[in-house]
């Protein structure tokens, strides 16, 4: 029997920073440790969805293209036979199909989600595009053309789990088994057992969570960092007037919780024994690791071999449009 398909997408465009790293890339790499052998995982890069909003076109290929790099230095296994990686716009079966889902898909329906009217709001009207409105429709094109049981969707993304379930049943009851259904929520997350999710907090603004560093760049430690600059940012991160450290809290001590946090994440044994480091010892210590850990990950992605990622891509992408296409066709017969 065919194995039950896994599927995820790795953010194609925008750098990384450590939040992303911890938050994003780590959990990829560990579902696959633990689920490749008995599932299919496939990982895609979801270059459509990426302008929704507007972005820098002029970097969006080669972004895809590093990202990807990022993802193998910090540990994904691009040799792994149950593990497809490709492009979305690679494979033209998602738009095709999202346009025929798109004709049985309520405007109401779509009206409803609340990602849509959040990113809305932010954005202005003016600039909403019809692509931000119609994203659900696509991301459900994502999961369908291969039969996805497994997606690990965040809060955010599951009402648009629902709303793929839905208009899967819709399909199938109207034209016969079409598609496999994802699994609902509470099995998602079941299946994925989650811990509590990691946020990594801006160094210099510790209520909030480190974002993208052009809007706070010295509270920001990115991928790209150099090693040295990275640990200036963490000796002169955010804390309070404590003399030592002893066992802060985010409600209490933000700042110094969430260098702490960094610090076990980086090295969870070099966090034993701080409790009476003074702040200056302390911070030390945490932009020590942090150095390290951008050192050996900068070195391990010049190391990364882009040709065999490349002939990875091309013999993936071959590979899921024939699966693709076959969904595809049964939908296009059917209507
Ligand atoms: P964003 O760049 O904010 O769209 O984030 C992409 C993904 O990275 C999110 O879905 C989160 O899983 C993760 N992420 C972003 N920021 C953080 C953070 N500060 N701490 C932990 N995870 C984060």
């Amino acid at each position: 029997m065919a194995k039950e398909v896994v599927l995820t997408g790795l953010r194609a465009n925008a750098e990384f920073h450590i939040g992303n790293y911890f938050g994003a890339i780590m959990p990829m790499v560990n579902l696959q440790k633990k689920h490749a052998g008995r599932y299919q995982i496939n990982m895609f890069m979801p270059d459509l969805h990426s302008f929704t909003t507007p972005i820098d076109h002029g970097k969006l290929y080669e972004q895809s293209f590093q990202n990807l790099k990022v993802f193998v230095a910090a540990g994904l296994d691009t040799s792994n036979p149950d593990t497809y990686l490709y492009r979305q716009s690679y494979v033209p079966a998602h738009s095709e199909l999202a346009w025929i889902l798109d004709c049985f898909t309520g405007f109401g329906e779509m009206s409803r989600m609340t990602e849509f009217k959040d990113k809305s709001e932010k954005i202005g009207s003016e600039r909403v595009t019809m692509g931000l409105f119609n994203y659900p429709v696509l991301m459900a094109a994502d999961f369908l053309l291969y039969g996805a049981r497994w997606v690990p969707v965040g809060e955010d993304q599951r009402q648009h789990l629902e709303y793929t379930r839905d208009i899967a049943q819709r399909f199938n009851s109207q034209f016969g088994d079409l598609f496999v259904v994802p699994a609902d929520n509470t099995k998602q997350l079941e299946f994925f057992a989650r811990d509590e999710p990691i946020r990594i907090r801006s160094l210099r603004n510790p209520e909030r969570k480190m974002s993208k560093s052009i809007d706070d760049p010295a509270g920001t430690i990115m991928l790209s960092d150099d090693p040295a600059e990275a640990a200036k940012k963490v000796m002169s991160a955010t804390t309070d007037n404590e003399a030592v450290v002893g066992s802060p809290t985010f409600n209490k001590r933000p700042g110094l919780a969430n260098l702490l946090q960094i610090l076990k994440l980086l090295n969870p044994a070099a966090a034993d024994d701080i409790g009476n480091l003074n702040y200056n010892e302390f911070k030390q210590l945490v932009a020590n690791h942090v150095s390290i850990f951008l050192s050996d990950l900068q070195s391990k992605l010049l190391a990364v071999n882009d040709s065999k990622i490349s002939q990875k891509l091309t013999e993936d992408e071959e590979a899921m449009n024939e699966v693709a296409n076959k969904t595809l066709l049964k939908v296009q017969k059917a209507v």
